[in-house]
C-alpha cells in the first residue's frame, strides 16, 4: 500500500476571510422576489446544458452530462453566492434565512441537483465550529470550507475505539503555546485530499473516560502526520489510516474548553448521523449508489416489472424511502431552526442504513447471473479492481459499510432505546474510573 507522506501547504494563509462580492442581497425581499432572485440566479450562472439536461430528464441526464471535476471547478460561485448554506449568517457565506425561506430556494434549486461539496466539513466541523468554536474561528475556516477550497475529515476513530469512541487513546499533551499530539486514527474517510481535520484527542488519562478528552482542528499538512489510503470490497479508495507523530497543533486551534471534547464531539457526531441518514442533503444523493428512481427504471429498463416478487420488493423499498424522507425533513427542519439534529438522527441513520442495503440488493438481484459474472482482476490490490464491477454490484459492496459507518446500527439502537425510549441506560462498571485504568483491548 502506497503511503502518502503530507507537506505543509506553501503559502496558505492563516488569516481570516473577508465577506464574498457575489453574495446575494435578499433583505426585504417578499417570497416572491426571493424565488424570482434565484430563478433568475440560476438562469444566469448555472450552466445551459446542465439546465436543458434538468429539464429534459432530471438528476440522471444532469449526471450524463455533468462530471464531478467540472462540478467542483464551478462550484465556488455557487458557494460565493449564499445559496449553497442558506441559513448560515452572511459573514459565514449564508444568507441569514429562516427555515421557510430557505425552502423556498431548496424548491427552486432542487431541479438542479446542485449538492454541497465538502459534506464532512459541513455537517462535522461546521456544527462544532457554530456550536464551540469562537467567532475568529468560525470567520476563518467556514468560509474556505463552504466554497469548498479545503476540505475536510474526521479524526475519531481509532484501531482499538470505534463504537465506544470515548475511550480513545491519541494523547495530546501541552507544551506552552502548543500540543504535541501522538496516535493512530483509522477509517479516517478522504484524508488523503483533505486539509484539515477534527479531531479527538486524550489530553488528561487520569479521570474518567469522557471527561479527559479535548477537541481539536490538525492541519493535514503539518510536519508529522502521515495519511495511508486503506481500499474497500469493491476496490475504491477512500478512506485511510492517520498516523499522528509529534504534531504540533497551535492552542487557537482547539475548539472548546480543555476536558470538554466530548460535548463538542456530541454535535459533530449527531451531524454526522443526520448526512449519512441522508437528512443532510434532502435524502438526495445517498451513500453506495442509487435509490429506489434509479431502481424503478432499471427493473423497467430490464423487463422485470410484470413479476409479481419482484413489484413487491420495488413498493416496498419504495414507501420505506418515502417515511425516510419524511423523517430527514423533520430533522433538517430542527437543524435548519437553529437546533442540532438530536437522537432523531439516530432513527433516520439506522433506517437508512438497512434501506439502502434492501435497495442495493434489489438491484442485484435484478440483474441475474450478470450480477456473479464480472471479471477479476489478476490482483485485487490492481487499481482496475473497482473499475471491473457493474455499478449495482460496486453499490450492493459498498452499501454493506452503511450499518456501521457513523456508528453502528447496534449502538444507534442503543441511542435510541436510552434516549428516545427512555429505557435504562447500557451498564458500563468502568465510567466512573480513571481512562488510565480502564482495561482496553
Ligand atoms: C466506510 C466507513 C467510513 C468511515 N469513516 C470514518 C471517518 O471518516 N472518521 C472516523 O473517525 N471513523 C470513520 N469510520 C469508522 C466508524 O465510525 C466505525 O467503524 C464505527 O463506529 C464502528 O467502530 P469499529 O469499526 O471499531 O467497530 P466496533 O466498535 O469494534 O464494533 C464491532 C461490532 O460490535 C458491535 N458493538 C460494539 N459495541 C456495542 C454495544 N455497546 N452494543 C451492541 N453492539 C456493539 C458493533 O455494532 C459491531 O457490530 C468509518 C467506517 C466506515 C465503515
Amino acid at each position: 500500500m502506497k503511503r502518502v507522506a503530507c507537506v505543509r501547504t506553501p503559502g496558505r494563509s492563516d488569516t481570516v476571510h473577508s465577506m464574498e462580492s457575489g453574495q446575494l442581497r435578499v433583505d426585504g425581499l417578499s417570497d416572491g422576489e426571493l424565488q424570482q432572485l434565484v430563478e433568475d440566479w440560476v438562469a444566469e450562472h448555472v450552466p445551459e446544458p446542465w439546465r436543458t439536461a434538468a429539464q429534459r430528464g432530471g438528476r440522471s441526464a444532469i449526471r450524463a452530462v455533468r462530471s464531478h471535476e467540472a462540478y467542483e471547478a464551478w462550484y465556488p460561485s455557487f458557494a460565493a453566492s449564499g445559496l449553497a448554506v442558506s441559513t448560515w449568517p452572511r459573514e459565514y457565506l449564508g444568507l441569514d434565512l429562516s427555515v421557510p425561506r430557505a425552502r423556498i430556494v431548496e424548491s427552486v434549486l432542487a431541479p438542479f441537483n446542485l449538492g454541497r461539496l465538502n459534506p464532512l466539513g459541513l455537517n462535522s466541523a461546521g456544527p462544532a465550529l457554530f456550536a464551540h468554536g469562537t467567532h475568529e474561528q468560525r470567520l476563518r475556516y467556514l468560509p474556505p470550507l463552504v466554497r469548498n477550497e479545503e476540505k475536510w475529515c474526521q479524526l475519531l476513530s481509532e484501531p482499538g475505539a470505534g463504537s465506544d469512541l470515548a475511550s480513545l487513546a491519541t494523547r495530546a499533551v501541552r507544551d506552552g503555546d502548543e500540543w504535541v499530539v501522538n496516535g493512530q486514527k483509522v477509517w479516517t474517510t478522504w484524508a488523503h485530499f483533505s486539509d484539515f481535520a477534527i479531531c479527538l484527542t486524550r489530553t488528561d488519562p487520569n479521570v474518567s473516560k469522557r471527561r479527559g478528552l479535548t477537541y481539536f482542528i490538525v492541519d493535514l499538512h503539518a510536519p508529522g502526520v502521515e495519511v495511508v489510503p486503506l481500499r474497500h470490497i469493491g476496490g475504491e479508495v477512500d478512506f485511510n489510516e492517520v498516523f499522528l507523530n509529534d504534531v504540533r497543533i497551535p492552542d487557537a486551534y482547539r475548539i472548546g474548553a480543555i476536558g470538554d471534547g466530548w460535548r463538542v464531539a456530541g454535535s459533530t457526531l449527531a451531524g454526522e448521523r443526520q448526512m449519512v441518514s441522508g437528512s443532510g442533503s434532502g435524502g438526495v444523493d445517498r451513500i453506495g449508489g442509487s435509490g429506489t428512481a434509479r431502481l424503478l427504471a432499471r427493473a423497467k429498463e430490464l423487463g422485470r416489472t410484470h413479476e409479481g416478487s419482484i413489484r413487491q420488493r420495488l413498493a416496498s423499498v419504495y414507501s420505506e424511502e418515502r417515511i425516510r424522507e419524511w423523517t430527514n425533513q423533520r430533522v433538517r427542519a430542527t437543524v435548519q431552526a437553529g437546533g442540532t439534529p438530536g437522537p432523531a438522527a439516530s432513527i433516520g441513520k439506522v433506517h437508512q442504513g438497512g434501506l439502502n442495503q434492501r435497495i442495493q440488493l434489489l438491484a442485484n438481484d435484478l440483474l441475474g447471473p450478470t450480477a456473479m459474472a464480472w471479471e477479476t482482476p489478476r490482483s485485487v490490490n490492481s487499481s482496475e479492481y473497482g473499475a471491473a464491477l457493474p455499478f449495482e454490484v460496486s453499490g450492493m459492496l459498498r452499501s454493506r459499510a452503511n450499518t456501521i459507518e457513523g456508528g453502528t446500527t447496534e449502538v444507534n439502537k442503543t441511542i435510541l432505546g436510552e434516549r428516545v425510549l427512555g429505557l435504562p441506560r447500557e451498564p458500563d462498571p468502568w465510567n466512573d474510573r480513571p481512562w488510565s485504568e480502564v482495561p482496553r483491548s
